[in-house]
């Protein structure tokens, strides 16, 4: 979709440090890392959010569920932990409006989250 800043992350207009990618899915380190590991995982299809998904992307969301174990071995927190996190909407701090996972690791992480 134009304008959306994560379809051209994925389209490859705009830079990313893409460290995984196939026909469906891509993988980039957030510009922003919350953790020494802090890799966000995304969709190629514009699909908005969570609050978004149709019955039509159980397919896509089960093929980035899989490669959230690839991408913790390749950054060696497969072992010792890793957050997997998606906000929803203004309460949750969504501030792209393209689906993404983040994943987070490579600390000890607190729990609840604020
Ligand atoms: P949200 O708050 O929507 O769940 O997460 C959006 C994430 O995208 C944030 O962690 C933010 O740092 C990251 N982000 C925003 N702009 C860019 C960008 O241009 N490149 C990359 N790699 N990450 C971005
Ligand atoms: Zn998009």
């Amino acid at each position: 979709m134009k304008n959306c800043l994560f379809c051209q992350i994925a389209a490859k207009e705009v830079p990313g440090e893409i460290v995984y990618e196939d026909d469906d899915i891509l993988a980039f380190k957030d510009i922003n890392p919350m953790a020494p590991v802090h890799i966000l995982i995304i969709p190629r299809k514009h699909i908005s959010g969570i609050t978004s998904l149709k019955e039509e992307d159980k397919e896509i969301v089960g093929k980035i569920y899989l490669t959230f174990s690839k991408i913790a071995r390749e950054f060696s927190v497969y072992q010792c932990g890793f957050r997997v996190i998606a906000n929803s909407g203004p309460d949750a701090g969504q501030a792209v409006d393209h689906l993404h996972f983040h994943l987070l690791g490579g600390r000890t992480l607190s729990w609840p989250p604020g």
